[in-house]
């Protein structure tokens, strides 16, 4: 599958990408992931990242097209990629039509995961991460709690609050969803390709697409 993922920071993006990679084999690719391993090994764009990401604001476009133009063209995108959190603008998105276009890839869909302000809120809020870089397990402290000691049930690491999920950092990406990542659902739209879920359960949500691209073929 080729799709891009839409939704508000809480939407359970990340979720539902690691489910429907269990599908085909398709790579979830996901620029947050990307952002967060440079900061962690120090790397230039890492650097150059890390103040936007903790106040909640956007990377700049620029850094996020170099790193997505090279990404697309590695090899495990040839079974399929699932887009999450990328685009989140419309010059992100203007630029990867015109990626797309060059490498004759077509995309299935934009998949919009819709889901309840106060729903996204009391998510994000009580999320908790793992810290391994290749687990990353997203837990809940009221309905999916980590040990009691805050290790992960997986791989046995710290499980901690991400920097960007405090109180402010939240409302500033909320209000930056707003503002520069929602007109992508009008301009999904209007190419037609725009499929909207409303989204409660991962699992089902999962299902939905699933049925939806098998629908298509
Ligand atoms: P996420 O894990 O997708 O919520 O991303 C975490 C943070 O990384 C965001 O709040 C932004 O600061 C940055 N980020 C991730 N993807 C993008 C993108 N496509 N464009 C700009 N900034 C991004």
């Amino acid at each position: 599958m080729k799709i891009i993922l839409l939704g508000a920071p809480g939407a359970g993006k990340g979720t539902v990408a690691r489910l429907l990679t269990e599908t085909d084999g398709s790579v979830q690719i996901s620029t947050g992931d990307i952002l967060r391993a440079s900061v962690r090994e120090g790397t230039e764009l890492g650097k150059q990242a890390r103040g936007y990401m903790d106040r909640g604001e956007l990377v700049p476009d620029s850094l996020i097209m170099g790193i997505m133009k090279i990404r697309l063209q590695e090899e495990d995108c040839k079974k399929g990629f699932i887009l999450d959190g990328f685009p989140r603008t419309i010059p992100q998105a203007v630029e990867l039509e015109k990626i797309l276009e060059t490498l004759g890839i077509k995309l299935d869909f934009v998949v919009n995961l819709e889901v309840p302000r106060e729903v996204i809120l009391d998510r994000l809020t009580t999320r908790r991460t793992c810290l391994s870089p290749e687990c990353q397990e997203i837990y809940n402290v009221k309905s999916n709690p980590p040990t009691t000691d805050d290790k992960c049930k997986k791989c046995g690491s710290p499980v901690m609050q991400r920097d960007d999920e405090t109180e402010e950092a939240i409302i500033r990406r909320l209000s930056t969803y707003t503002q520069k990542t929602s007109p992508l659902i009008g301009f999904y739209q209007r190419e037609g390709i725009l499929k909207n879920f409303v989204s409660l359960d991962s699992k089902e949500t999962v299902g939905k697409i699933r049925e939806a691209l098998n629908k298509d073929r």
